[in-house]
């Protein structure tokens, strides 16, 4: 009998219709649909699946779930993906590329290559670290990277804003909503900001900027952080902020640069697509915090990951009525 998901002759030498690149939320709820979509998908992924979840302690903002432990919404996740047959295999993705017959070659550490006519990328981003002592020991601590998801722990404390681009700047201001004083440490005497978010700042009366200071270790006393060691960049004086939470804002890489070919993408590094989650490169899709876009949440990741799947099986469909002719 033959195989109804066998490949069709032309197709001879691609194992899968869709190669998903990464288990985040993003990647695991691609799988989840091109899994009710019956197609042929793997997803690589380098570590445990559940991407920056792994990272966050709980999770308020994920419809249905007032709060869950992030690791429980990653097991979650996986479950819900491998439910619908998703095949999710440790493989650390190191290249992406298109051939000249427009099927993709993607290839791991372990020296395998896996082939198909449509790739989602959903490898993400990491928020750049200081590198400080204290700071990973602290992190989901009282140490953050995103003021949307952890602001609300903070009601009614003292924190600090570590940067001085429109990250920092933006979201100090947003978390005055809920801290009773924000300041602002930034290790130069000018920020990198806007003008317009910088003059909300300095009106905003909750916020003070500590100009010229460098983080040099966050001091916590077992139960979270406490303290901030700080340097002067000038005179060098060291000194101490007693603070209980502190967002670290300094940039975030996308994991964009596995694709070898060009693709368009902004200053950052941040993949543009379209509408339909399609990068500039036909074939290629990319959906969640890797993306271009206002905010990247975990919502928006599988709201990303949904229309990403479901325009890869019109991208196929589409494809196989060319091929016949
Ligand atoms: C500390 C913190 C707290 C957060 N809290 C919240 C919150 O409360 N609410 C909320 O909505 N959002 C929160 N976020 C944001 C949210 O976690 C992200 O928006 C979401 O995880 C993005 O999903 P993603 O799938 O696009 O990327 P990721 O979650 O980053 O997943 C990407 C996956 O790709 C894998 N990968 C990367 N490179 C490769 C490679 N070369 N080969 C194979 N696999 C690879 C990674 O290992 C990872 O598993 C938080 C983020 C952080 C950092």
């Amino acid at each position: 009998m033959t195989d109804p998901f066998a490949p069709p002759p032309d197709e001879i030498g691609t194992e899968f219709d869709v190669i998903i690149i990464g288990a985040g939320p993003a990647g695991l709820c691609a799988a989840m649909y091109c899994g009710r979509g019956m197609l042929r998908a793997v997803v690589l992924e380098r570590g445990i699946p559940g991407g920056e979840l792994l990272n966050t302690e709980k999770i308020e903002d994920y419809p249905g779930f007032i709060s869950i432990l992030g690791p429980d919404l990653a097991d979650k996740m996986a479950e819900h993906a491998r439910q619908f047959g998703a095949d999710i295999r440790m493989e650390e993705v190191t290249s992406v590329i298109r051939r000249d017959d427009a099927i993709f070659e993607v290839a791991t550490a372990t020296g395998a290559t896996f082939t198909a006519p449509a790739v989602i990328l959903t490898a993400g981003g990491t928020p750049n670290k200081l590198g400080i002592p204290g700071e990973s020991e602290h992190a989901g601590r009282g140490v953050s990277y995103c003021a949307v998801c952890d602001g609300a722990f903070f009601k009614g404390e003292t924190i600090a804003v570590i940067g001085g681009g429109d990250a920092a700047v933006e979201e100090a201001d947003y978390l005055t909503r809920y801290a009773k004083k924000v300041y602002i440490v930034h290790r130069r005497d000018e920020f990198r900001a806007a003008r317009v978010l910088q003059e909300r700042a300095f009106f905003n009366p909750t916020i003070e900027v500590l100009w010229n200071q460098k983080v040099l270790e966050m001091l916590g006393d077992g139960k979270g952080l406490r303290e901030l060691e700080l340097e002067h960049s000038v005179s060098g004086l060291r000194s101490r902020l007693a603070v209980t939470g502190a967002f670290v804002f300094i940039g975030f890489t996308p994991n964009s640069g596995l694709v070898k070919q060009h693709m368009d993408h902004d200053a950052a590094g941040y993949i543009i697509t379209n509408d339909r989650m399609e990068t500039s490169i036909r074939g290629l899709f990319a959906a969640g915090d890797l993306r271009v876009q206002l905010t990247r949440q975990v919502t928006t990741a599988v709201g990303d990951a949904t229309t990403a799947a479901i325009a890869v099986e019109k991208f196929l469909t589409a494809r196989k009525a060319l091929l016949a002719g």
